[in-house]
């Protein structure tokens, strides 16, 4: 594109971003009282709002029925005929206007509820009408309530068959404003735009991948000319929006790599060569190998590392961790782990604590019930800088930790946290320490690539060697008895057992009457001193929990009756069966955490999944996905198909996830080649100053500043 081109299309941009910014009571058609409405009801406040209010289905308008063989369903149809009578008919409330609509092969009924005036002035009898409704049949009888009605000769005039249907509310649709005025509306609202919509892609991306133009797709969108011109408009803007946010993403990972200055860890010392030459317990998996070779990438470089690591559960995220941690003491400087849960804080403490024994280096652990006086300690030992490393749960966010020098900050099972808590450990040094982020729950890639776009991915994609599959099986309450029988057939090899319950917060008091009433049955099966219990939830203290899970990991207790605390981290490698009642109510992403307690040592495990009959077909999706894999990648796929991306991921980034036509269950293709091109773009251009790219800077530019879905990324 040469220089003058390219500055008068910037012109056009210009005036056009003036129109678009326009207040819809202008647009003909809207006017004041509707404009209200829109803005109230459907949040439209600009044209440009309009122009972005996109259809989400279309009708087929080219088909018709003959009315002797409309089906018997509650199938949309279109039919020709003429009125051949009109009646008012008196009902229990109110009265109802009926129309009689004939063809050669037959005869319906059009009916109306309300605005019998209207209908009756302006419909005409034994003229030849369209009729577009949906069908509701009363026994033998159908009829199509609230018909739209167009004269046939209107009909042959409009050029668009194909018809936008366009999200409304209850309040519009009495208020007239239906998707006949919504679709004139947005006639309207072209007619003045006229030429005025602009590209906002380079070429080349156009080129490349066949992009119809933006007016073209923006036009296509609301007034398809066919299926084929509908489509190449849906992915024309899908791809749009998909490239806007990962080049914001992508954008900001750039210019945290360039402002964000690290903490350079130059050297590869004495702990962490000695921990890897003669300590490590096993030898490494090559995915573990490269995830390392990955993070001592980061943390070499001049720039603070913000990696996630993804791997499933038991994929042996922990080692890395270590390793990493050992990274930053060989350079001087401290570390930190944060948990989730308390319980989940202690483990990795005595576990991490065993590991790097013969390195005599100083750990402590600090949670919500660590006692003042050891407090105290912890505080003036971490600024002193006589603890090289500090595990804990969120109580080590809290303002009067402070460090002498803190080098890195780890956060397991990332999702129990959100942005801001993460954010509080910048603030922790002058310099913010690198932070790896470790994540058990498997995060759909496209999910992974939006939400987290702007953090460095690595994944542990291959279990440690030897690791037996578990079998998982549904059961039904009425089979109790077997399992039961099952529980003690296995405690009598010498395994010990997890029973989990529910825990949803809503219904907390509900939940901890069932833990109890089955903790009480489940005492009366597994009598004293025979058999021994522990038991963890949500109301005991602290020490109780850590007592009670320390019994069973030591083998004391043969059965754990749990509820979710137990879902993350917690490794007890005998215990190899885990019942889950109640499983139809957790998620598929809690069953695979919980599941993934067992399996962890060398014996076959088991997983059995209590439910009711009734189920709802989501349940029973998630009790069969469970079955049928253990593969959490593909767990999460269902999930994300089943929930959406927006309740996956927590409210937190749900804002992002709110896209205009763009699905992350179905367009990952589409993000993928986004995602390419946006890195091909910034490679090789990163401050987007190349005149090619001048149409993409400034559209970029434009969703920075306005009111746009992409200001909510953090
Ligand atoms: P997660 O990724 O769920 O945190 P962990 O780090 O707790 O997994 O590891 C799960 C188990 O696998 C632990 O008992 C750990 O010692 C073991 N493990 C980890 N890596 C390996 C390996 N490369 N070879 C054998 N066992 C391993
Ligand atoms: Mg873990």
């Amino acid at each position: 594109m040469c220089a003058e081109f390219i500055n008068s299309i910037l012109y056009l941009r210009k005036m056009s971003q003036q129109l678009l910014q326009k207040s819809l009571d202008y647009l003909k058609g809207v006017g004041p009282s509707r404009a209200e409405l829109l803005r109230k009801e459907l949040q439209l406040h600009t044209y440009q709002d309009m122009l972005y209010f996109f259809p989400f289905r279309y009708i087929d308008r080219t088909a018709f029925h003959s009315i002797g063989q409309l089906p018997q369903t509650n199938a949309e149809v279109q039919i020709i005929g003429i009125i051949s009578r009109i009646e008012t008919v008196q009902q229990k409330r109110g009265k109802r206007l009926e129309a009689t609509f004939e063809d050669q092969t037959g005869r319906t009924k059009l009916v109306w509820f309300r605005g019998h005036q209207w209908v009756k002035k302006n419909l005409k009898l034994n003229t030849p009408y369209v009729a577009f409704g949906r069908l509701n049949w009363y026994g033998k009888q159908c009829s199509i309530p609230h018909p739209e009605l167009e004269l046939t000769s209107d009909h042959e005039q409009q050029k668009n068959y194909f018809q936008a249907v366009y999200p409304s509310t209850e309040r519009l649709t009495s208020s007239g404003i239906g998707n006949r005025i919504l679709r004139q509306v947005m006639l309207n609202l072209f007619q003045e735009l006229g030429h005025h919509i602009t590209e906002s892609l380079s070429e080349s991306i156009i080129h490349k991948y066949q992009l119809i133009s933006k007016s073209n797709a923006l036009k296509n969108i609301h007034f398809p000319k066919n299926q084929l011109q509908l489509e190449k408009a849906q992915y024309r803007m899908k791809f749009e929006e998909l490239f806007f946010i990962q080049l914001q993403l992508i954008l900001k990972k750039q210019l945290h790599k360039q402002k964000i200055k690290g903490l350079p860890f130059q050297k590869v010392g004495n702990y962490f060569n000695e921990f890897y030459n003669t300590h490590l317990p096993f030898k490494l998996t090559h995915a573990q190998k490269r995830v390392i070779k990955e993070i001592r990438a980061d943390v070499g470089s001049k720039a603070q590392m913000n990696r996630l690591l993804q791997g499933d559960v038991g994929s042996g995220k922990t080692i890395v961790a270590v390793l990493t941690i050992l990274l930053a003491i060989d350079n001087g400087f401290q570390a930190t782990l944060v948990a989730p849960t308390e319980i989940l804080a202690q483990q990795h403490y005595q576990s991490i604590q065993a590991l790097l024994k013969p390195l005599k280096i100083q750990i402590g652990l600090l949670t919500g019930s660590t006692k003042l006086k050891d407090r105290a300690r912890i505080h003036e030992n971490l600024r002193s800088g006589t603890l090289n490393m500090l595990i804990g749960t969120h109580a080590i966010f809290e303002k009067n930790v402070l460090f002498k020098h803190l080098g890195l900050a780890i956060i397991d099972e990332q999702h129990r946290f959100g942005v801001a808590q993460r954010a509080k450990l910048w603030r922790k040094n002058e310099l913010p320490p690198h932070i790896l982020v470790m994540t058990a729950t498997p995060i759909p890639r496209t999910l992974a690539m939006t939400v987290y776009g702007n953090l460095d991915l690595s994944i542990i994609d291959e279990l440690p060697p030897g690791r037996k599959p578990i079998t998982t099986t549904h059961r039904h309450d009425s089979n109790r008895l077997a399992v039961l029988q099952f529980i003690k057939e296995q405690i009598k090899i010498g395994r010990q057992v997890y029973i989990v319950y529910p825990l949803i917060e809503e219904s907390e008091v509900l939940d901890y009457k069932d833990l109890m009433d089955g903790y009480a049955s489940i005492e009366r099966d597994f009598p004293k001193p025979k058999y021994q219990i522990s038991i963890v939830h949500g109301q005991m203290k602290a020490e109780d929990k850590a007592k009670e899970m320390n019994r069973f990991a030591k083998g004391e207790t043969h059965i754990m009756i749990a509820t979710t605390v137990i879902e993350v981290g917690v490794n007890v490698p005998n215990a190899s069966v885990m019942i889950i009642e109640s499983a139809e109510r957790f998620g598929l992403s809690q069953l695979h955490q919980l599941r993934g307690r067992v399996g962890r040592g060398a014996d076959k495990s088991f997983c059995i999944l209590m439910s009711g009959y009734k189920l709802s077909q989501d349940a029973r999706t998630r009790l069969q996905t469970m079955v049928r894999t253990q593969d959490g990648f593909e767990i999460a796929e269902v999930d994300l198909k089943l929930r959406g991306p927006g309740d996956l991921m927590g409210t937190q980034q749900s804002g992002i996830l709110k896209m205009i036509i763009a699905d992350l269950k179905k367009d990952y293709p589409i993000l993928q080649q986004a995602r390419n091109e946006v890195i091909h773009l910034i490679s090789s251009d990163p401050q987007l100053i190349k005149a090619e790219h001048r149409l993409i800077l400034e559209t970029y530019r434009q969703t920075q500043a306005g009111k746009t879905i992409w200001k909510y990324i953090s």
